[in-house]
């Protein structure tokens, strides 16, 4: 099968180092095999998206020579497509409808890896299409994948996450739901993003299997963090890469990455030779940023 990959920023605010380090290690595990590469704006959750945030992360994508294959995907236009999915879910009866509270489960749920671990308190109420909240029934599941870099990876849902939400109380679908749906549809055979995004994977794996997709490769780059430990994000303030320092930022991505140094005077340049020299096996304990 032809390699198709894929970057999803979430238009939350503008490009960071970490978002880079993944676009580049993504486009190149894509271009280093002739592999086609897709960007999608992961705009589902509406209630955090930043006016103009999507179009200065596709003009500094381009500007890093980061070009991408097709039209770019929007999640807030794919609306019918992910209730065609919770639907199919529903049906087969692997969701059921949540009344909890927040203040609920946080009094109730234990505190495991990913946050609280929800008790499954509505999992047997049958509730009806009243109560917005979807959560997917993870009883008995148990996830084994192979990261490129991280290894094997296994995780007991029930144990460790919970049943977890699909549709919000907003009505709006859950990111694990809608990234599951988009990289089905839209053909993705690897997907090459941060590792902040490791334990997610059993999750969508899980969907994955119910709803009848193939899994795709999976490779999860170590985080990026700051002098104080913390991981760059909006959250902690991380600042914009700017087009003009193009070329000095895609080399400390590489170097960030543990790949060869690269010459040459243009981003598009570097990028062409990193793509032939990439080797995605010495990316284990990446170094400094
Ligand atoms: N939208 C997610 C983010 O910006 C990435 C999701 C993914 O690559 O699956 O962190």
């Amino acid at each position: 099968m032809k390699y198709r990959g894929r970057f999803a920023p979430s238009p939350t605010g503008p490009l960071h180092f970490g978002s880079l380090v993944a676009a580049v290690a993504s486009w190149l595990d894509a271009r280093a095999v002739g592999g086609e590469w897709l960007v999608r704006i992961e705009d589902a959750d509406t209630p955090r998206t930043m006016e103009g945030a999507a179009d200065d992360i596709l003009r500094t994508l381009e500007a890093f020579g980061l070009h991408w294959d097709g039209e770019v995907v929007w999640q807030s236009r794919r609306t019918a497509l992910y209730e065609d999915a919770a639907a199919r879910l529903r049906t087969l009866g692997a969701t059921y409808r949540c009344k909890c509270s927040r203040r609920e489960i946080s009094d109730s749920g234990l505190l495991g890896p990913e946050g609280v671990i929800y008790p499954g308190t509505c999992r047997r109420l049958g509730l009806g299409a009243e109560v917005a909240t979807e959560r997917f029934d993870v009883s008995g599941t148990h996830v084994v994948f192979h990261d490129r870099v991280q290894g094997a990876i296994e995780q007991h849902l029930e144990r460790h996450v919970g049943d977890f939400v699909v549709k919000r109380r907003d009505g709006l679908h859950a990111y694990q739901l809608a990234v599951v749906v988009d990289d089905s549809d839209q053909a993705i055979t690897d997907v090459v993003r941060g590792a902040d995004l490791l334990w997610s994977t059993p999750r969508q794996v899980a969907l994955q299997r119910r709803l009848g997709y193939p899994t795709p490769r999976y490779l999860h780059v170590p985080v990026v963090i700051n002098e104080r430990g913390e991981k760059l994000s909006k959250q902690t303030r991380a600042p914009a890469v700017r087009p003009e320092d193009a070329i000095e930022t895609l080399r400390r991505a590489l170097a960030f990455l543990r790949q060869p140094a690269t010459q040459g005077g243009s981003a598009a340049g570097i990028l062409a030779q990193a793509a032939a020299a990439w080797d995605p096996a010495v990316i284990v304990g990446a170094a400094p940023a």
